[in-house]
């Protein structure tokens, strides 16, 4: 099969083909697995981070790929849940031990032996990948395989995302940077929430653009002065500055949530502006967060059905992924990037 690999660790400011294209033979299940044929992955920015090296695959070479739509191939000897041609998707959760005190309380996202698909086992950027059938997922009829794609991370890691954030019904919710995870929570909290307000900032005119299309009530740049106090924020950005700026624009009480696996190092000085009277007291809080369940992709499912999402979704050829990348890491973003083994080139 073709896959494109990650050999080594690289700066995407020097190496502009991170990946490269290798044949390989098409993995076997195990036991409790099933064999995927992929037909959609897509492209998350977790992938820099893994490229990067700022939350590196322990192990190299490595496929990526983290958000996979695909058809059941062959069906490992224990497996019950799918039968062959069935369509399914794989999220960044590929698993969890099962028995550790985080996984008995649903909390298998903090689970010590977390597994992460395209980082710690081999992802979808690839024609074929094995999963076990536990962490795959029906997927709904509404959505094409190109769209299914990005509800598998940008969307579930969004929807948990949200929910940390306690929002209620009316409150003001702030969304800091507005890719693939942010439009797909926008248009969840205006399904859900449909009494709140949505604030979105953003450093480019077309994503500001983009949020107001979406429903968003005001949207501004990084620096500006909101018109009203927010109750919750989610922070979708790899750079510090917008924390500062959030907390400093929080109700009293409120909270912000962190949906980025790391923070770059460029800005850091920037926390140096907090000033602890303004922007932490009053019982504002900072909560990251990790990882996702599969009850989280399960519930995002099916919300995503019930609206229907429409995801806006750019489509690249398996052979493209690093101008993907590449577009990502120069935030070239409208909507999600995701690779279609049907599209060539
Ligand atoms: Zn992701
Ligand atoms: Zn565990």
């Amino acid at each position: 099969m073709k896959a494109m690999v990650l050999n080594r660790i690289c700066s995407l400011s020097e190496q502009t083909e991170p990946l490269k294209l290798a044949e390989m033979p098409v993995p076997t299940p195990g036991d409790k697995e099933i064999l995927v044929k992929v037909s959609a992955c897509g492209v998350c920015h977790t992938e820099l981070d893994e490229i990067e090296g700022r939350t590196p695959p322990p192990k190299l070479p490595v496929i990526l790929g983290h958000q996979i739509v695909g058809k059941v191939e062959a069906l490992g000897k224990k497996t019950r849940k799918f039968r062959i041609g069935d369509r399914i998707g794989i999220a960044w959760i590929n698993s969890a031990c099962g028995k550790c005190s985080f996984c008995r309380e649903s909390r298998e996202n903090l689970c010590e032996d977390f597994v992460a698909t395209g980082r710690d086992a081999n992802g979808g950027y690839a024609e074929y990948t094995t999963v076990s059938e536990d962490f795959a997922y029906a997927i709904p009829a509404v959505f094409s395989d190109a769209e299914a794609a990005p509800l598998l991370c940008a969307g579930a890691v969004g929807y948990r995302s949200l929910r940390l954030t306690g929002l209620k019904n009316g409150q003001n919710l702030r969304l800091i940077g507005f890719g693939a995870s942010a439009h797909l929570v926008l248009t969840v909290a205006r399904h859900k929430y449909p009494e709140s307000r949505v604030f979105v900032f953003s450093r480019t005119e077309g994503e500001r653009k983009f949020a107001m299309e979406l429903g968003a009530c005001w949207a501004g740049d990084f620096g500006d002065v909101p018109p009203e106090k927010l109750h919750c924020a989610i922070d979708t950005t790899p750079v510090w500055r917008p924390l500062v700026d959030t907390l400093r624009h929080l109700e009293r009480g409120g909270r912000m949530v962190i949906n980025a696996i790391r923070k770059e190092d460029a800005d850091k000085e920037y926390l140096l502006k907090l000033d602890y009277s303004h922007d932490l007291w009053m019982e504002k809080e900072i909560r990251s967060v990790a990882n996702v369940t599969r009850k989280d992709v399960e519930e995002f499912l099916r919300i995503a059905a019930e609206i229907p999402i429409r995801p806006e979704i750019q489509l690249y050829g398996l052979l493209d992924a690093n101008r993907a990348i590449l577009e990502l890491k120069q935030r070239k973003i409208r909507g999600a990037k995701v690779l279609n083994m049907g599209v060539t080139h």
